[in-house]
């Protein structure tokens, strides 16, 4: 007997061919689609609109499963981290960043991350496998339907923006929809909704790149969630190849891990560009900026003391994205235990966001969020194991690179959990103790 199909693993066009080969009309993608996302319904025989007979079928020979909630955690700041465990018994997490106008949803695209930055917590626990479209999508859908629970109406988690496609014709470059900090133009409510979505979770989605599409374009679908283009961000440390087969197959917002303006450091800081140096890697984001007249491409840049947060190093950077419409996100550094990085001081970061301003360049400091549940930037690790032995590396030669005068011969002070950050499930230890 064949095992059921996921209906959860498709995004419309694998729908559509999945009812063709049933013999069915490929507009019953659309009618299912509705059911799992905006109704969320799990059972195919609750899809009311197909005839009895097609649900009896769908009921056989399909299935529509999603990840389940192991763990949740709430930051004192309104931050939520779900652990999401997986049908092997590896898990990942899924974050959930309440904002003025806005709620962003961090989501992971890989089980660990083998790219191996120097900075981030993630790669300290090696690597296991790609999350597949329904555990990459099965996050936006878990994260709606928690998120719709607590604010116990009957909402869907996700804020009102069916079918609200890149028409908000505000001729705004990096308007509230591209994931990065700033907030949206005039509202103030905290939202609680999910109205934008970044790729920013563990893993790199670039190397996920099948899976990863189809789940950008469930969110987008109007019969999913419905996202605009501008409110689905997708962060990249630069694998150049696919930026470019990203912009012809799904053109999200770009969002790209710099951390360096010269090539010496970023090797040390993200290996992938001893195989893609800047000059490639920018030369791929023009085309992609090409592509997408009136939008910015973002530019993290993780800001560590003493390692490129100088004044040189922010003019150099200046002058490397002078001609390019860039938006920058300052990531002052969240620190993790074993990873001997400092935070710079708010004065250096401001100083450092200071020159780029002074130089026109659209820069904003990214506000560290959930922090306390270890659900910042970077410190995102869920539960699996490493097939890589990577971690195990780490544990036993770790790899900083060269300290400069500044760099502390210490760990970083880590901060203690605060009394506010609560652990909402009880016997299952949660996800942040593995980071
Ligand atoms: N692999 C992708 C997606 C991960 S995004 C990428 O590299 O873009 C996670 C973002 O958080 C990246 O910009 C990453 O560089 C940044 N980050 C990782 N560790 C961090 C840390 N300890 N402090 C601050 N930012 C960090």
């Amino acid at each position: 007997m064949q095992p059921a199909a996921n209906l959860a693993a498709l995004d419309r066009a694998a729908l559509e061919d999945f009812f063709a080969r049933m013999g069915e009309k490929r507009f019953h993608a659309g009618q299912a689609l509705r059911w799992i996302y905006q109704r969320r319904v799990t059972a195919p025989d609750a899809f009311t609109d197909l005839s009895k007979a097609l649900r009896a079928r769908l009921n056989r020979d399909a299935a529509i499963e999603f990840p389940a909630v192991a763990a949740r955690r709430r930051a004192a700041d309104g931050t939520r981290k779900w652990l999401l465990r997986l049908a092997d018994g590896n898990a990942v997490e899924t974050v959930f960043i309440p904002e003025a106008g806005r709620g962003t949803l961090c989501v992971s695209s890989q089980v660990g991350c083998g790219l191996n930055c120097t900075f981030c917590a993630t790669a300290r626990h090696g690597y296991n496998r790609n999350l597949t479209v329904d555990e990459i999508i099965g996050q936006v859908w878990v994260a709606a339907g928690e998120l719709a629970g607590d604010r116990d109406i009957d909402g869907d988690g996700v804020d009102g923006d069916h079918g609200d496609r890149d028409i908000d014709g505000d001729g705004v470059d990096g308007d509230p929809g591209d994931g990065d900090g700033d907030h949206g133009r005039g509202e103030t409510k905290t939202k609680t909704a999910i109205t934008n979505i970044v790729l920013m979770g563990m893993g790199e989605p670039l190397l996920n790149f099948d899976a990863v599409v189809a789940a950008l374009r469930l969110m987008l679908d109007d019969c999913a969630f419905g996202l605009s283009k501008r409110r689905v961000t997708l962060s990249t440390a630069g694998l150049v190849p696919a930026i470019d087969r990203l912009a012809s197959a799904c053109p999200v917002s770009l969002a790209v891990s710099l951390h360096a303006p010269d090539d010496a450091l970023r090797e040390q800081l993200v290996p992938l560009n001893k195989k893609y140096p800047i000059a490639e890697l920018l030369a791929a984001c023009r085309r992609y900026a090409a592509a997408r007249p009136r939008t910015r491409i973002t530019f993290e840049y993780v800001l560590l003391a003493g390692v490129n947060d100088s004044s040189a190093q922010a003019r150099a950077l200046a002058k490397l994205l002078g001609d390019m419409p860039a938006k920058i996100n300052l990531i002052p550094f969240n620190p993790s235990p074993d990873i001997d990085y400092r935070r710079p001081s708010p004065a250096a970061v401001e100083r450092f966001r200071d020159i780029l301003i002074g130089r026109n360049l659209f820069t904003v400091t990214r506000k560290t969020r959930g922090d306390d549940i270890d659900a910042a930037c970077g410190q995102l690790a869920g539960k699996f194991t490493d097939r890589t032995r990577r971690s195990r590396r780490w544990v036993s030669a770790p790899a900083v690179p060269a300290p400069s005068p500044e760099m502390p011969s210490s760990r970083p002070k880590m901060s203690t959990p605060s009394p506010a950050a609560r652990d909402e499930t009880a016997p299952e230890p949660a996800a942040a103790a593995a980071g």
